[in-house]
């Protein structure tokens, strides 16, 4: 083998040796899996069972469709619509997953055991600790909201993050709407009640605004006509754009509609702190503050680490970091068999640069001390899995041939390379390396890439020399996580969206709209949420919201 996958062989190897050693002690190993978001369920939904006895443990006992989430705060889509009984997922036919709806407390590494509570959610039976014991363990908890510890903001804020969280949200804007018309107010204090505040400029903030706004003009100004003209929703962002991650195009077009339908946008504001009933705003350029008065505040900014998560961090050695590290093949760094993905984790790529020698070595088939570009060309493919951001690299650089990296600094077209130039030539590759984002996207590709592997390990066992495919590429089996990004939408309201997709392709307005709704509903993960969220859809069309609270 050409060796440039010798770190991920190696790793495999000692990886299957512990397999062996564990086999004598049970038939199937055990896995346990952590959470029941995008990252568990994708997971547990390719995961062959056959060969393994799998153990779930989450608070929750459903999975919640979240890019919908923003829907279920107006009404436009029932919470009961979004979600969909684990236990209806997880049901198959080659045996049982079973679930425990309890928390997990504590990761025991040393042990292989994770320390569990259950009945944190019932307040009336109290609760029950138990530990499971695990031969591979699946962290996939996701994150949680992230206040950057304004003061104020947990106690008077709400967040958009979970089923409950939206349901809150869809009441208290009514309620807004009911204190706001209590006989005997000034116009003042209606205006106070009805000034509805998101903070962060991000897709589920922007969104989030997009859909109250609608709510308000559509349905709710029809039914509490005397206070309309008090209603305002402002947006405040820290960056100086709205949908920064996205295209250029996307922010500029979100920030215009958002001027027309009258939603204010605050950019370059940071809140400092959030008290009952204001919100003490500070303008980045001219670092005034401002007092701004509300009836609502919606917090959407960032996600952060769960405290376990951290607390487990420290016992791998990882408490300098931000959040928990994973390698190419989404295992824990600092531990062994405990694999994290999804929100909660980041994938540690590993920078071209660390191990050029190697690569050199590698390719330099006939140990001349120098490469030749078709020395080069035979091992850029396994080079681009090991490294992306080298594909990336090309591909940003518009770089079609491996001779355009090979050229000199007076762009000549060279033949060969030696270790110097080998090293010029790739280094500014590592510029192209950027962290996951933290979307359902990334979470859903890496659970299904996981459960292939972990499906594919006892293939391995009965056919040590691998399936054939890769036994003359010499290739190993285990390839590391690739991500393929299929795109993202931004729903504007007023039945308009804009997206970005594959290709540098950016589609706005009504149409893109349509789109939306048939990939949100072909994504459903069953056939009978599809059902219901469809269903919400149409009668959202013919009868408008409810707006009971
Ligand atoms: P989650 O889906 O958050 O799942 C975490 C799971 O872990 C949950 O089941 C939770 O109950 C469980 N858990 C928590 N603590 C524990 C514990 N101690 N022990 C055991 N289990 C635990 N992404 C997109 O790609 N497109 C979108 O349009 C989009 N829209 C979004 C809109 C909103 C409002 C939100 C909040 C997110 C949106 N996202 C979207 C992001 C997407 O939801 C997340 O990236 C995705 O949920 C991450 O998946 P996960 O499995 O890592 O975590
Ligand atoms: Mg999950
Ligand atoms: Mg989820
Ligand atoms: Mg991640
Ligand atoms: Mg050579």
């Amino acid at each position: 083998t050409g060796g440039l996958l010798a770190y991920a062989e190696s790793n495999v190897e000692n990886e299957k040796k512990l397999v062996e050693k564990n086999q004598l002690v049970s038939e199937k190993k055990r896995v346990v899996v952590l959470g029941t978001g995008w990252g568990g369920t994708s997971f547990l939904k390719d995961l062959d069972i056959s060969s393994y006895d799998v153990k779930v443990v989450s608070p929750r006992n459903y999975f919640a469709f979240t890019p919908l989430l923003p829907s279920v705060t107006c009404g436009t889509v029932e919470a009961r619509s979004i979600v969909e009984p684990v236990r209806n997922i997880i049901k198959k036919r080659s045996g049982e997953i079973q679930f425990c709806e309890a928390e997990c407390l504590k990761i025991d590494t040393e042990n292989n055991k994770v320390f569990c509570r259950s009945g944190i959610n019932d307040n009336l039976v109290g609760h029950n600790d138990f530990s499971l014991q695990y031969d591979y363990l699946v962290i996939a908890v996701g994150a949680q909201v992230n206040t950057f510890n304004t003061p104020g903001v947990m106690e008077h804020c709400h967040f958009l993050k979970e089923v409950e969280d939206a349901q809150r949200i869809r009441r208290t804007v009514i309620d807004c709407f009911e204190k706001a018309v209590i006989p005997g107010l000034s116009e003042e204090e209606r205006r106070t009640n009805l000034h509805f505040v998101i903070v962060g400029g991000g897709p589920t903030g922007v969104e989030f605004a997009a859909e109250l706004h609608d709510y308000v003009h559509e349905d709710l100004v029809k039914i509490y006509p005397s206070v309309k003209d008090f209603v305002k929703i402002t947006l405040i962002q820290s960056g100086d754009h709205i949908l920064n991650t996205f295209d250029e195009r996307i922010s500029s077009f979100a920030e215009q509609k958002f001027q027309r339908d009258g939603i204010e946008v605050l950019t370059g504001c940071r809140v400092i702190s959030v008290s009952d009933h204001f919100i003490d705003m500070k303008v980045k350029s001219t670092g005034q503050h401002v007092e701004v008065p509300y009836g609502m505040v919606v917090w959407s900014t960032g996600v952060g680490t769960r405290p376990f998560v951290k607390d487990f961090m420290g016992q791998v050695g990882q408490e300098k970091r931000r959040i928990l590290a994973t390698d190419e093949w989404l295992r824990v760094k600092g531990c062994n068999n405990v694999y994290a993905l999804g929100d909660c984790a980041s994938v540690d790529q590993r920078k071209v640069m660390e191990d050029i020698s190697a690569i050199f070595k590698a390719a330099d088939k006939d140990d001349s001390g120098t490469l030749s570009v078709e020395e080069f060309r035979d091992v850029l493919d396994d080079i681009i899995i090991r490294y992306p951001q080298v594909d990336l690299y090309l591909k940003n650089k518009h770089l079609l041939e491996v001779t355009d990296l090979f050229r000199d600094s007076e762009g000549n077209e060279r033949k060969e390379v030696d270790i110097e130039g080998f090293k010029l030539a790739l280094s500014q590759v590592d510029s192209q390396m950027k962290s996951l984002p933290a979307t359902a996207q990334v979470a859903a590709q890496q659970g299904t890439y996981l459960a292939r592997c972990l499906n594919r390990w006892d293939q391995c066992k009965s056919n040590p020399e691998g399936p054939r495919r890769f036994r003359s590429s010499g290739r190993h089996e285990f390839l590391p996580f690739r991500y393929r990004h299929l795109g993202q939408f931004a729903p504007l309201g007023g039945e308009q969206a804009a997206a970005e997709l594959p290709g540098d392709w950016v589609s706005m307005g009504h149409s893109t709209q349509w789109l939306w709704y048939s990939v949100y509903a072909s994504k459903q993960v069953s056939w009978r949420t599809r059902y219901l969220v469809v269903g919400d859809w149409v009668r959202r069309f013919i009868f408008g919201r409810d707006s009971s609270r």
